[in-house]
């Protein structure tokens, strides 16, 4: 069976075929891509679309790049996946040491998930066990910030800001945790990290963990804290017995100017979640790390870490993972995230001056202009893929994270596309 055209498999894809968040009633348009070279996405028509996206956080090298091609070719001949319960391989352990010796020096035990939102799950439940294995059986509450997004399985989407995560549509099945506002941090230092010290101190015999995303939430909103709400956050985290889970799936390997958010804050969580830009975009892996003392702690009373997906540890995934960590490591990856954010502060800090316009962040590879309201997603989808650009705005929010590579005329072309459209944008009354 194939299909006889463009158009044809189109339609097969907007009848059968669900896509992230969307309706198979009303399904929004979707563009066909054929192909993907450096940081341009080809078109069914053979129009380049400039990628303002890093296909979300992950494609940190841009797309089809020789020596991650090169690194899958080779693992592929000699296997693509064996199971991990009972056999070990060496593509795991390159990238077990890889990630030991690339985070902070407690981090030393890793579990090699196959997604992030499953990395997630093994966190919580790390977490979880490690307090159940002290004894601490009643501490089984997550404590984490509105305007956070963890995933979409359940555990993640528990913790996932209770308005737009949809926390309405699940009540009956998803455990109730406790939120505290969103972090804002002021002028004069300080922080609304008070509120969240009240809950701690009121629930700390329930709370396992206090789950956060360092530095910059991102699909929940895309703001930016600093780095002192984190280092308070630690110290209560430590002052009230519960543990610190960082999630840093999306900011992860450079994206925020260090290779770890957690890094800007000078602290060490207990246990650390990656994902997304791991593989260089290539792959869906992900990876949950911890300290020995929670690692020995879960195992106290001979307990042992009840996770184990099928494709754990898959050898493609952590073949391409290593040689896109060596090709980071290899690259001036500081200079570009800084060049890039001197550019998106410079070119986009002016948007503010349009009536749509709430406000513009920039954060190392990051460029975020709020809206008023939320818009119109078909309509100004179709805006930005007409300029030959791809940019995917959702609810108030326009933003690009672009791949490191990206060089001063590309990210102009986005920059300046996301002026275009902004200028010509007007509010809905
Ligand atoms: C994307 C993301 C997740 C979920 O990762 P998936 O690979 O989509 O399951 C979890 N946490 C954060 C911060 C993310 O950005």
């Amino acid at each position: 069976m194939s299909f006889k055209n463009t158009s044809d498999w189109l339609n097969f894809d907007r009848e059968h075929l669900w896509h992230p968040y969307t309706s198979m009633t009303e399904p929004l348009p979707c563009y066909p891509i054929v192909s993907a070279q450096g940081v341009r996405l080809t078109l069914a028509d053979g129009n380049e679309l400039i990628d303002g996206m890093s296909s979300w956080w992950a494609a940190i090298h841009g797309y089809n790049h020789p020596s991650l091609n090169a690194a899958l070719i080779e693992q592929l001949q000699s296997m693509s996946h064996v199971m991990f319960g009972g056999l070990t391989h060496l593509p795991a352990v390159t990238l077990g040491k890889h990630l030991v010796e690339l985070t902070a020096p407690p981090l030393e035990h890793v579990f090699l998930a196959d997604s992030g939102s499953v990395a997630v799950e093994v966190a919580i439940k790390m977490a979880i066990q490690y307090w159940y294995a002290q004894g601490e059986t009643n501490k089984q509450k997550l404590l984490t910030v509105r305007g956070g997004y963890h995933g979409d399985t359940l555990a993640g989407m528990s913790v996932c800001d209770p308005v737009n995560g949809m926390h309405n549509l699940f009540q009956g099945v998803l455990p109730q945790h406790f939120f505290a506002p969103r972090p804002e941090c002021y002028a004069d230092g300080t922080s609304n990290i008070d509120t969240l010290e009240i809950l701690l101190s009121k629930h700390q015999d329930d709370i396992a963990a206090v789950i956060i995303e360092p530095i910059v939430q991102g699909a929940g909103g895309m703001h930016f804290y600093c780095a002192g709400y984190l280092q308070q956050l630690r110290q209560l985290c430590d002052k009230y017995s519960v543990l610190l889970i960082l999630d840093e799936i999306a900011t992860g390997f450079g994206r925020t100017g260090t290779l770890f958010a957690y890094e800007q804050a000078k602290i060490v969580p207990d246990i650390l979640c990656l994902g997304k830009a791991l593989t260089g975009g290539y792959m869906s892996l992900a990876a949950t790390l911890t300290t020995t003392r929670v690692a020995q702690g879960i195992s106290a009373d001979t307990g042992v870490l009840m996770h184990g997906p099928t494709f754990m540890a898959n050898p493609l995934a952590c073949q391409v993972a290593n040689a896109s960590i060596e090709l980071l490591l290899a690259s001036p990856w500081k200079s570009r995230i800084a060049q890039i954010e001197r550019q998106l502060m410079m070119q986009l800090s002016s948007c503010a001056q349009y009536p749509v316009v709430k406000q513009v962040r920039v954060k190392g590879a990051i460029g975020v202009v709020e809206l008023h309201q939320a818009v119109d997603m078909k309509t100004m989808q179709a805006d930005f893929v007409a300029q030959k650009v791809w940019i995917r705005p959702f609810n108030k929010l326009v933003y690009i994270m672009p791949p490191y590579i990206i060089n001063e005329s590309d990210l102009s072309r986005l920059t300046s596309t996301i002026h275009h459209i902004l200028k010509h944008l007007t509010l809905n009354t």
